[in-house]
């Protein structure tokens, strides 16, 4: 009997808990983590709080969801989008991982057994939205659960400087003080370094670390361009670059969502429209279109997007400049989630700035605030018409830096310049002779010498510089209008009404006349470049035979997911199914060396592909 006992003794009454790095393997099916995830992960696991920026598709999720697992008691995950929640969820269940939300789309029945799984640890993690949290009655129920965390993502929601501020989320700093003994983690993909002040600050997170990953998302390639012919532009932008893929057109009002959805359409394009004036049904069956698509193009106002992780969105256009440089690199960071090559395309031209200068001045925002927000629009126009590399120029405004990229219009086509010094005094000049107030148009007569009538009414063809400036076409002076907004040595008049004045930068430049170097006018062109061909493609290139493969796993993935309901790329992603074509696993074990899968995928999954590839194989 004695004797029988010993052999049993190393069964140890404590329960195993598993590692980071086994549930990264076993759930997830990826090899290591990246960047800072498993710094992170430790810090939180140990009950430190965090705040974390990493770039979209760096992996923000796990940096919550594992520590979630290995810590006791269920994690909280604030998350502005309840539309989205669903869909996490569902991700989570097909890595085997226990998870449910709680939210105003659920029957009562449902939020009832939702909160038993909570106060009886049966899920690891719970969703909710920030207006549910702060309900007094719903910290109460928390307070008497056993909580391993809360996570706080799209936390740029906190700061009014961030650029989707919800006042929500600014009430959860109370979280610090009814949980201090809960560790949380904020995330967010874009804040510069005020509004990182900002979150660490609103959310009492001092005490905690403080995690920066580097900004780059080396696989989105960024183009800017004037916009001469919008509709042209973008069509040939798809067909060249995009024609079986999926992607984002950001227009700045709804009716131009419904006028650029309806033409695509109209084009042979598949393009559903998506704003906050459509009836939430409709918006709810064109988010689910795009995101179990796998070629559907949205036309949205910004209010699409937040909290979308499909992962093989191919391209973000933007028709319109949008507000500032965080916002555009939020807007175009939903491009290529997984890291496959993505195109970000804007268009623009100067009257963007004017309209969004008076947006600035109408809003009820105190004047440092509307201050703040002219400088951040400036930086963004100075992203329009720089000479250097975009990405230089991007990662620089969030104090981050690269070598020329190689993967932006200004690097792969360099605009030419001049030197514009002396063109600037004659502009800068004829503004200022005019008495500050005139826009571009008029400016130009008065510097080409056109002997219109309101010219003439004013008498500015008595002017000195009246017909000075001949030696340049009127869209070369747009040109040179643009940039001088751009680089801030004019403004527009605060009133809203297209005038132009000189600003201090101006003034100091009209003493001072340092060289100025501008983009020559390029006059648009008929067709682009080349084309790159598809960005769809994989780093190693597909033969025909493994295209033919990767058609057959699309298929099986498709049908998955059309069965159980869910985004295709929940059940494995393009990145996967590559990966399968290329490798051809004909054992199930070897099939967990393919990123993407892990145990609970496998044991799903696994016989369902192994068998597509080895039948492709005998057909082949
Ligand atoms: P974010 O929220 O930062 O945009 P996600 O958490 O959605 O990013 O992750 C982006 C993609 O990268 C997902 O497909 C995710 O599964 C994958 N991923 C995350 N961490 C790793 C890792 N360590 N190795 C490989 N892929 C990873
Ligand atoms: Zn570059």
């Amino acid at each position: 009997m004695g004797g029988e006992s010993l052999f049993r003794l190393p069964s140890f009454t404590r329960p195993m808990t598993k590692s980071p790095l086994s549930i990264l393997r076993e759930h997830y099916g990826y090899d290591a983590f990246r960047g800072q995830q498993e710094a992170i992960i430790n810090h939180v696991i140990e009950g430190g709080d965090a705040f974390a920026l990493m770039p979209t598709g760096a992996g923000k999720s796990l940096c919550y969801q594992i520590p979630a697992l290995c810590r006791d008691g269920v994690a909280i995950v604030v998350s502005p989008l309840i539309a989205l929640m669903q869909d996490q969820i569902s991700a989570l269940a097909q890595m085997g991982i226990k998870a449910t939300a709680i939210n105003s789309t659920m029957g009562m029945d449902e939020v009832k057994t939702a909160r038993q799984q909570v106060r009886k640890g049966e899920v690891d993690l719970l969703y909710v939205a920030p207006e549910r949290l702060m309900m007094p009655e719903f910290l109460s129920f928390l307070e008497n659960c056993k909580i391993a965390l809360f996570a706080i993502d799209e936390a740029h929601c906190v700061s009014e400087w961030g650029h989707d501020f919800r006042p929500d989320y600014a009430a959860l700093a109370v979280l610090a003080e009814r949980f201090p003994n809960v560790p949380r983690i904020a995330l967010t993909a874009t804040a510069d370094a005020q509004t990182r002040i900002d979150i660490v600050d609103r959310l009492s997170l001092n005490h905690g670390r403080t995690f920066l990953g580097g900004f780059d998302r080396p696989n989105i390639n960024y183009a800017i361009a004037l916009r001469n012919s919008p509709r042209d532009q973008i069509l040939r932008f798809i067909n060249e670059k995009h024609p079986d893929d999926c992607g984002i057109v950001y227009c700045i009002s709804r009716r131009k969502v419904e006028d650029m959805a309806e033409w695509l359409c109209a084009q042979g394009i598949e393009a559903l429209p998506y704003h906050a004036g459509l009836e939430s049904d409709v918006r709810a069956r064109n988010q689910q279109a795009f995101l179990q698509g796998e070629r559907v193009i949205m036309v949205a106002t910004i209010a699409f997007g937040m909290g979308i992780d499909k992962p093989d969105v191919r391209f973000v256009v933007h028709m319109n400049t949008p507000k500032n440089i965080e916002a555009y690199y939020q807007e175009t960071g939903r491009a290529g989630r997984d890291g496959q090559p993505s195109n970000a395309l804007m268009l623009y031209g100067l009257e963007d700035a004017a309209q969004q200068r008076q947006w600035i001045e109408a809003s009820n925002a105190p004047d440092e605030q509307k201050r703040i927000q002219h400088q951040k629009l400036s930086a963004l126009l100075g992203l329009c018409e720089t000479a250097n590399c975009r990405r230089q120029v991007l990662l620089n405004y969030f104090d981050d830096s690269c070598e020329p990229c190689n993967n932006c219009d200004t690097c792969q086509r360099p605009p030419e310049t001049f030197d514009a010094t002396i063109a600037a005094q004659k502009a800068l000049s004829c503004v200022y002779r005019t008495g500050e107030r005139f826009g571009v148009s008029y400016l130009i007569e008065v510097l080409l010498g056109v002997e219109s009538e309101r010219v003439e009414k004013f008498g500015h063809d008595q002017l000195p510089t009246f017909g000075v400036g001949q030696e340049f076409s009127k869209p070369e002076w747009q040109n040179i209008f643009r940039q001088l907004v751009a680089s801030n040595l004019l403004s527009p008049t605060p009133d809203g009404h297209g005038g132009l004045m000189i600003t201090a930068d101006g003034r100091a430049f009209l003493r001072e006349k340092p060289p100025l170097p501008m983009r020559h006018y390029e006059k648009p062109r008929k067709r682009t470049a080349r084309a790159l061909g598809s960005a769809n493609s994989p780093a190693v290139p597909l033969d025909a035979a493994e295209m033919d493969l990767l058609d057959n796993l699309r298929s099986l993935r498709n049908e998955l997911a059309r069965e159980q309901k869910v985004p295709a790329y929940i059940i494995f992603n393009d990145r996967t199914l590559i990966e399968l074509a290329q490798k051809r696993p004909n054992r199930l074990e070897d099939m967990l060396d393919v990123g993407g899968i892990g145990s609970s995928k496998l044991e799903r999954y696994g016989k369902l592909f192994l068998d597509a590839i080895s039948n492709h194989e005998l057909s082949a």
